[in-house]
């Protein structure tokens, strides 16, 4: 029985890899970057790369800003 198992027409995997791509390739503005928010009056300014919001004081009252 364990014979019938020849290389004839095997292949059930063919078609495994190519699913259209999802994800990757939208706008990269959400990911890493994000908003710095003002927990305290609401001001939010975006995210600069390579500054934590928490160094980042809101303009309008000091208070230091959250990531968001
Ligand atoms: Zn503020």
């Amino acid at each position: 029985m364990t014979q019938m198992m020849g290389q004839g027409q095997g292949g059930g995997t063919g078609r495994g890899t190519g699913q259209g791509g999802k994800g990757m390739g939208g706008g990269r503005g959400m990911g890493a970057g994000g908003n710095c928010v003002c927990p305290k009056c609401g001001y939010s300014t975006p995210h600069r790369r390579g500054l934590s919001c928490y160094q980042i004081k809101c303009p309008k009252c000091g208070t230091l800003m959250v990531r968001r």
